[in-house]
């Protein structure tokens, strides 16, 4: 049973003042009782001998006197407010201040008293018992009846008896005023030991009571400590304690924060597993990556997560203690993304079973830009090196052959120097990707008229058009210096859309050129009915050297840099361009940004060529 302090304090303090005040009271009423009863005694010997010399006389004559021991003994018990028995030598009593008549001759004989037998024997006699005459316990002090000094012969005995009840009732009023107050010191003491134990326990509630709080998160309001001694330091102390907790709470909700900002922000996935396995902590990232949300997941074993062998290989060894571990895996449904992972102990050396971090840091792109190099430098060398074979062997059948006749030699020195054109596009093609790349040719940004731009553009197509009889369909709005860019770098990106749009068209095909303003973007697409693309190979027709087919392109005259040169271009104008083809015909889109403080108006023209 949980019992409060208060009460502990209140039943310490009564326990202590109810045994005391007992004590104490029961020696007071023995030593008043012994000392009052001391003196009853004293005083009924003394009235007890002054007794015995009324008696003497008539004891001492020849022939006593019953009927005068009697009323003697009547009138002194009437004195003296006790029971006067005379008693001779031999025990009959001879008068008696209670009994008279027949009752005093038929009393029995009274040498059996023991009060008596002392009286005759010692002197005197004290006895306190119960009286068969009269039925109540009685004090009784008897002392012999003597002759006259110098005969001095024992006549008998005077006993003076007093009831007890008497002298009990004395006593009974001590007790009960004692006994009163005891109970009021008691009562006194139980009003101040309540009072002192409250000013103790109180203040401790209060601090109990607040400690709770702060066990809640609550700091305020503080302690104030009341009095000045050992509780309100418990008080202080329990202040500066809260203090420096509330401090440590705020600088851990910073620190918490801030982590929690770097995780959201970090582009890396974040997972923290607990020593046993299990996730604790996934951060957004990572919960991209795996396609599932954190909370779903928190608790749950990382293998039911994870489904990757591999990985979970690595896990298992990071939470073995594998520190600062790290592999390259690749996850996720295709396309496979590739990651390279990092492991990390929580331990910080202390002991192995505190948990890791896996650290997801994505590599794709980094790979990809790798392969992309690697196939780069091939295509190039690849690509340079089929014309310089053919010069190579071209040269050489000059050179050891010097009988070849003038018009074989004329068509060797038209294809070495084909080949040298083909050689010298390519490289101009390649350096121009590469200033575009970094960024060392400046875009002008100044207002374009695409309308004369793709007149010009197809005048310089135009001998094409005319042999493959291509329809040309020109839907350009006028944009009225909507678009800002290099008019001559745009004037290469149509160049290169519309040349492989004639290229790519069998005869009498239609290309159709459009352009318009598209919500914030002014859109131009270039539509041919030619072979198109196969959608596979949509993805890739961008990157260099990319062709569906090669020979086809060779054959052209096709470099295979042409659209890259587009796609850079058209990005250097913070542009975007994107490509479809349904089996038959291709259609290129180019979307640029509209440059925002000119006014819109439009005015649309439609011609035909071929
Ligand atoms: P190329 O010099 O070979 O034309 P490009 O980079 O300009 O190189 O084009 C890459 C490849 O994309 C071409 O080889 C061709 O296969 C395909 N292609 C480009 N434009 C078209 C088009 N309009 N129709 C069909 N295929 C096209």
């Amino acid at each position: 049973m949980r019992l409060p302090l208060q009460w502990k304090v209140l039943a310490g303090y009564l326990v202590v003042a109810g045994v005391g005040l007992g004590i104490a009271g029961w020696l007071a009423l023995e030593v008043f009782e012994t000392r009052d009863l001391k003196h009853i005694e004293a005083g009924l010997i003394a009235e007890s001998r002054l007794a015995a010399e009324l008696f003497a006389a008539p004891l001492g004559r020849a022939q006593p006197d019953l009927r005068e021991i009697d009323m003697l003994a009547d009138r002194l018990g009437e004195a003296v407010k006790a029971r006067v028995t005379v008693i001779a030598s031999d025990g009959k009593v001879l008068g008696d201040s209670y009994e008279s008549g027949d009752a005093l001759l038929r009393m029995e004989n009274h040498l059996s008293r023991p009060e008596v037998r002392d009286a005759l024997t010692a002197g005197i006699g004290l006895s306190i018992r119960l009286s068969s005459t009269v039925g109540i316990r009685m004090l009784n002090a008897a002392v012999p009846v003597r002759s006259p000094v110098p005969e001095s012969r024992v006549l008998g005995v005077v006993r003076l008896a007093l009831p007890l009840t008497q002298i009990e009732e004395q006593h009974g009023a001590l007790r009960n005023a004692l006994a009163l107050a005891l109970a009021l010191a008691f009562i006194l003491s139980f009003v101040l030991s309540f009072l002192i134990a409250r000013s103790v326990t109180r203040p401790l509630a209060e601090m109990a009571e607040a400690a709770k709080r702060m066990l809640g998160g609550m700091f305020h309001p503080r302690i104030r400590p009341q009095s000045n001694d050992e509780v309100s330091d418990l008080g202080h102390a329990l202040n500066q304690m809260a203090a420096s907790i509330e401090d440590k709470i705020e600088s851990l909700k910073e620190d918490r924060a801030k982590m929690a900002a770097t995780l959201i922000a970090m582009q890396e996935g974040v997972m923290v597993l607990a020593h046993d396995g299990t996730l604790r902590l996934l951060n957004p990232a990572m919960e991209r990556m795996i396609g599932r949300h954190g909370a779903e997941l928190t608790d749950r074993s990382y293998w039911e997560v994870i489904r990757q062998p591999r990985l979970n290989e690595f896990i298992a060894q990071a939470l073995a203690g594998g520190n600062g571990a790290a592999t390259e895996i690749g996850l996720g449904p295709a396309p496979v993304r590739t990651f390279q992972v990092y492991a990390s102990s929580l331990a910080e050396g202390r002991d192995s079973g505190a948990g890791v971090v896996l650290v997801f840091h994505d590599i794709t792109d980094l790979r990809r830009l790798e392969q992309v190099r690697k196939d780069f430098v091939a295509n190039v060398s690849h690509e340079l090196r089929t014309p310089l074979t053919a010069i190579k062997g071209y040269v050489e059948a000059l050179r050891d052959d010097p009988k070849v006749d003038l018009q074989q030699r004329q068509r060797f020195l038209e294809i070495i120097e084909t080949h040298a054109d083909r050689l010298n596009l390519i490289i101009t093609d390649l350096l121009l990707l590469s200033k575009i790349e970094s960024g060392q040719i400046p875009m002008k940004q100044e207002p374009v008229e695409l309308a004369p731009l793709f007149d010009r553009t197809l005048a310089l197509l135009s001998h094409h058009i005319h042999r493959k009889q291509h329809k040309i369909v020109l839907n350009v709005s006028r944009l009225q210096g909507r678009l800002l860019g290099d008019e001559e770098r745009l004037g290469q990106v149509f160049f290169n859309l519309l040349d492989n749009a004639i290229k790519y068209t069998p005869d009498q095909g239609t290309i159709t050129i459009g352009a318009a303003e598209k919500e914030a973007t002014i859109e131009i697409t270039i539509e041919d009915t030619g072979i198109g693309i196969p959608p596979k190979d949509l993805p890739r027709i961008f990157e260099r050297f990319y062709r569906v087919d090669k020979a086809r392109s060779r054959e052209l005259g096709g470099t295979g840099l042409g659209l890259a040169i587009v796609k850079h271009l058209v990005e250097a104008h913070r542009g975007t361009v994107l490509v479809e083809s349904s089996g038959k015909g291709s259609r290129f889109m180019i979307a640029f940004p509209i440059a925002l403080d000119t006014d819109p108006a439009a005015s649309s023209t439609t011609r035909n060529a071929g």
